[in-house]
Parts: structure tokens; C-alpha cells; sequence
């Protein structure tokens, strides 16, 4: 395949931006590929700078659950942009997102519009430390929740480390060895080891490991953060009774339950997963598709938590841009789409007929593959084996994924460049693009068993 001119816009990004890139995942180093640069993005496809069209199962890492360049969204954007781009003053779209928002999602009652899902994160866990009045956070490895500082701490190994915080004594007065000393937990160069210590990092779809923490620094923690179905390490959907039992020890011990839904708000249903598993999270993060494809984010919640923000309360936060029209509109027209009740039966079914094709294909092909999948967001695992948490995903074969990448991408499907990354069905994937997606995926798997 002729990627000349990726090639050479590469080059010379490099000359002007670390890495080439704008976000890491962007230059392809999960795979060893060169990246391909691109031109534009229609529908279900998006095409490079040498021509090649891809069917396009990354949707920006999200937003695009509508397909690209949607026509009622584009009407919206230019309609919006007439009257011009910014204005740092409120404008009656907020309100009219705002209001769809808590119509949509059953625990928010009030919200603040953000600008990445970082920031959104970000204010979440200022208010429940404002809440509250602790400063410990217990989130789960493999879950990503953007690049502040508190959550750019990770963890490797189960029990091991719900044993090490559970040893770690009162936070406050830990030295900085029980849970970054153990040589599983990477934290980001740049990041205080005082704030790091503050976040516990526990397995996912481990309730107990959660129980272990809460029990040994009660009166400590403010804020139980997870992904409602983990999509950063590949998909990991919560197993019954996960999501459950962690509301009912946020109650018992005075915590607030956060669901980072970036990417699960209007993805795995209209009201995200708290619609889909009957869980109520004290506050809710929302980005990507609540943006409808433009830099939106949400952090919203009880309305006597939210209330804590300023100008009402003492916490600070703000933003220039926030609320900004263009990405309200976008927004809007999005959310208006998705709230007919059909979308989210088509894309069950799309993403259902993707799901059983690839692993019918793996089987032929005599590929060990594991495939987990809530609604349109799915993933296959080069395993034989459950994957529950970040272990099970770090035990998948990653060189056979590297080479399923390229083999793909060579046939023009562009799935996720990494093999910790969901796949994205959007509305505007057809039965062909399924086919033609399907076809490509045999050709691949065999290849993948003959390096
Ligand atoms: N939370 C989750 C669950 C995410 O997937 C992401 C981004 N992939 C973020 C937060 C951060 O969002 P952003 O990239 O908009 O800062």
C-alpha cells in the first residue's frame, strides 16, 4: 500500500510536534505503523491523504456514533457559526443541552458543560473532595479517566495491590511506598508522588478489593471512580452484581460514587450505563458523543453536590470556552438524533452481526479469540481466556493483534491502533460495510496465524 504522503506530512509533523502528534495513540506506536494522516471522514468511512478510504471503527474514539460529517449535525454547526464562534457570555443553547442531558441521563440533576473529558473528570473529583471533606480516591487499573494528575497512577497486578493499599495505613500519614513502591504501579513522570499516594488503584470487577480499601481508610476516601463498562483497556463490561455492590458500599461508607461515562453516556444506551444497569452514580462524566464530535464534556450529578460550583458555591472551576456555541449546537443535534428510540436497536444489531461474523472468522481460522461487547462497543481479545480486568487484557497476545492491525488496515478497515482500545459502531455502518469488514477480518486472521 502507496502511503507516501502520510509518510511525508509524518515527517514533518515531527519537525513541530512531539511525536508528530496532538494525543499519543495518534502516532501508531502500539502497532508499529507508520500513522496514516487524514484528509477527511464521511459516514462510516474516513480517507487518508493517499487516497485510501478505511471503514472507520474508531469514530474519533468515540463521538462519531451518528457516522462522520452527519448532515443534520454539519446544519447545525454552520447554522451556529453565523453568528459567530464564541462569546464568553451564556447563550440559551447551554441550557437547551442541559436540559436534554438531564431529561436523558437518570441521576444528573444538574450539570456544568467542560471542554475534554479530562476536565470533566477532573471537576468530579474536586466536588467530592468538596463534599466530603477527604482527599483519598480509589479508581480501578486499566480504566482511564484523561491526564490529570491524581488519575495518571496506575496498577498492575489483582489482589496484590487491594492488599498493598489495604496495608498502607491512614493515607495522610503513609509514606510513599505501599502502592508506588511496588514495581506493578507506573506513575507519570511530572506527577507529585504526595498527590499519587492520594489515588488507591484496585482491580476492576473486584468489588471486595474496593470493600478492603474502604474498610481500612474509612473516613478517607471521598470518591469511588470507575468506568461503568471499562472501555480503555479493550472492553470489560462490569460482571452482575459489580456496579451494584459498589453503590451500596459508597452509601455504607460515606463516598460518592462517580461514573466516568465518557464514553459509555449515549453509547450503550440513550442514558448510558446507568440506564442500562439500573446503578445511580452520585456524579457522571460525559464527553465524546455528548459533544457530538466537537470539544464538549459534562460533569453533572445531584444538584446539592453540583450546587457546591462556583458562583453558587466555594469550589472553584471555569472555563473559557466552556459552553461554547458551535459545540452546543453539534451537541444538540446529536442528542436529538439518538433520542428516537431506533438508533439504539440498529446499532445493537450492526454491532451484534460484527460480533458473531469476527468470531466465527477466528474460529475458522483457528484464531483464539474472546470477544466482549455491550451494545456497540466491543472488543477482541487474542485470548482464549475471560477477560475480566486489566491482568486478563495485559495476558492477551498483543503481537497477534499488532499484526491483525496492519493486515486490516492494508484492506481497508481502520480499527483502534492499539490492542487496548474499543471498537466503535456507529449508525452509519451498513450491512456491506459489516461484509466487507467481516471479509477482510478472515483474510487477517489467517495471516495472523503465520507470522
Ligand atoms: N474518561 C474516559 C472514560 C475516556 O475514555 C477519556 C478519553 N478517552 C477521558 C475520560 C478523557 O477525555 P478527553 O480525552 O476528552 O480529555
Amino acid at each position: 500500500m502507496e502511503n507516501r504522503n502520510s509518510f511525508a506530512a509524518f515527517a514533518e509533523a515531527c519537525r513541530y510536534l512531539p511525536g508528530g502528534v496532538n494525543s499519543p495513540v495518534r502516532a501508531f506506536g502500539g502497532v508499529d505503523v507508520q500513522p496514516v494522516f487524514i484528509a477527511g471522514a464521511r459516514g462510516s468511512k474516513i480517507f487518508d491523504l493517499d487516497g485510501h478510504e478505511y471503514i472507520d471503527y474508531v469514530g474519533s474514539w468515540g463521538p462519531m456514533i451518528l457516522g462522520h460529517a452527519h448532515p443534520a449535525v454539519l446544519a447545525a454547526i454552520h447554522k451556529a457559526t453565523d453568528q459567530g464562534t464564541s462569546f464568553g457570555a451564556p447563550t440559551p443553547a447551554e441550557t437547551a443541552l442541559a436540559a436534554r442531558i438531564v431529561g436523558a441521563v437518570p441521576s444528573i440533576e444538574k450539570l456544568r458543560l467542560v471542554c475534554s473529558g479530562t476536565e470533566a473528570v477532573m471537576t468530579a473529583i474536586r466536588l467530592a473532595r468538596a463534599a466530603t471533606g477527604r482527599d483519598g480516591i480509589i479508581k480501578m487499573a486499566g480504566c482511564y479517566h484523561g491526564h490529570s494528575d491524581s488519575l495518571l497512577v496506575q496498577a498492575g497486578s489483582g489482589v496484590a495491590e487491594a492488599e498493598d493499599a489495604a496495608a498502607a495505613g491512614p493515607i495522610s500519614t503513609r509514606v510513599p511506598t505501599a502502592l508506588t513502591a511496588s514495581p506493578s504501579v507506573a506513575s507519570c513522570p511530572g506527577v507529585p508522588e504526595a498527590l499519587a499516594r492520594l489515588t488507591l488503584v484496585v482491580p476492576y470487577n473486584d468489588a471486595g478489593a474496593v470493600q478492603a480499601v474502604l474498610d481500612k481508610h474509612a473516613g478517607q476516601i471521598a470518591a469511588v471512580l470507575v468506568e461503568p463498562v471499562a472501555a480503555n483497556m479493550g472492553v470489560v463490561p462490569p460482571e452482575p452484581g459489580y456496579l451494584e455492590t459498589l453503590r451500596r458500599l459508597c452509601d455504607q461508607h460515606g463516598v460518592l460514587l462517580i461514573f466516568d461515562e465518557v464514553i459509555t453516556g449515549f453509547r450503550v444506551a440513550y442514558g448510558g450505563a446507568q440506564e442500562l444497569y439500573g446503578v445511580r452514580a452520585d456524579l457522571t462524566c460525559l464527553g465524546k458523543i455528548a459533544g457530538g464530535g466537537l470539544p464538549l464534556a459534562v460533569c453533572g450529578g445531584r444538584a446539592a453536590i453540583m450546587d457546591l460550583l462556583a458562583p453558587l458555591g466555594r469550589v472553584y472551576q471555569a472555563g473559557t470556552l466552556s459552553g461554547n456555541p458551535l459545540a452546543t449546537a453539534a451537541a444538540i443535534a446529536t442528542l436529538d438524533i439518538l433520542a428516537e428510540g431506533r438508533v439504539y436497536r440498529e446499532l445493537e444489531s450492526s454491532a451484534a452481526n460484527l460480533a458473531a461474523g469476527l468470531a466465527e472468522a477466528a474460529a475458522d481460522a483457528g484464531v483464539r479469540l474472546t470477544i466482549n461487547r455491550v451494545g456497540s462497543l466491543l472488543s477482541g481479545f487474542f485470548t482464549g481466556r475471560p477477560v475480566r480486568n486489566f491482568d486478563d487484557v495485559r495476558s492477551t497476545d498483543v503481537p497477534a493483534f499488532k499484526r491483525f492491525f496492519a493486515e486490516m488496515l492494508r484492506r481497508g478497515i481502520y480499527v483502534a491502533p492499539s490492542a487496548y482500545e474499543a471498537m466503535f459502531v456507529s449508525l452509519a455502518h451498513t450491512k456491506q460495510d459489516i461484509d466487507r469488514t467481516l471479509s477482510a477480518a478472515r483474510a487477517s486472521f489467517r495471516l495472523v496465524m503465520t507470522p
